[in-house]
């Protein structure tokens, strides 16, 4: 796998985590961004509001890596919020952070990469398969097969996280998903 292939890897497993978990998806996204022309006063309320909400948002973590890999935020340019920082603080933490970063990045290529990769796809490939089975009614499929897969699932999330978390304790990224 490239470096390039692995960092869309990675990218697609914290995308998935905030899709799953982010508060701002049933909110304006116009809140977590600076209007053009838009007042400093107005901005500091609304970016204070958001970054509270982001503060108890379950996929703060994931939100955050992602941020900063993506390179969100510039040093002088303070027109977004995410994972609760303003665009200057997730520049400063990029820059502070950088070897880890690129560590983290590298580790996306290791075997576990892989298995996260594959482990991932399979969760996605039986929820979606479970999902249709469901809204198809009983016909197409037994309760017995939908609760085996239910396990199946469970199992798989569970391996998924067992890795994330040796890779985070590796990458030392203790909080990130
Ligand atoms: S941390 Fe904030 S910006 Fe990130 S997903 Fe959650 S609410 Fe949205």
């Amino acid at each position: 796998m490239s470096s390039t292939q692995a960092r869309h890897t990675r990218r697609a497993v914290l995308q998935a985590a905030v899709d799953a978990g982010a508060r701002c998806a049933r909110m304006d996204s116009d809140m977590w961004f600076r209007a053009d022309g838009e007042p400093d006063t107005d901005w500091q309320t609304r970016r204070t509001t958001a970054q509270r909400i982001c503060a108890s948002c379950p996929a703060r973590a994931a939100c955050e890596e992602l941020a900063l890999r993506n390179g969100d935020g510039e040093p002088d340019v303070d027109d977004l919020v995410r994972a609760g920082y303003t665009g200057p603080e997730l520049a400063a933490i990029r820059a502070h952070q950088e070897r880890r970063l690129t560590a983290a990045v590298a580790a996306d290529q290791d075997t576990d990469g892989r298995q996260l990769r594959d482990l991932t796809v399979l969760v996605q490939t039986e929820a979606i398969s479970t999902l249709d089975q469901r809204q198809h009614g009983a016909r197409r499929s037994t309760a017995k097969v939908q609760a085996e897969q239910s396990h199946l699932i469970r199992m798989l999330t569970a391996r998924i996280n067992e890795i994330r978390t040796a890779r985070r304790a590796r990458a030392g990224w203790g909080v990130a998903a």
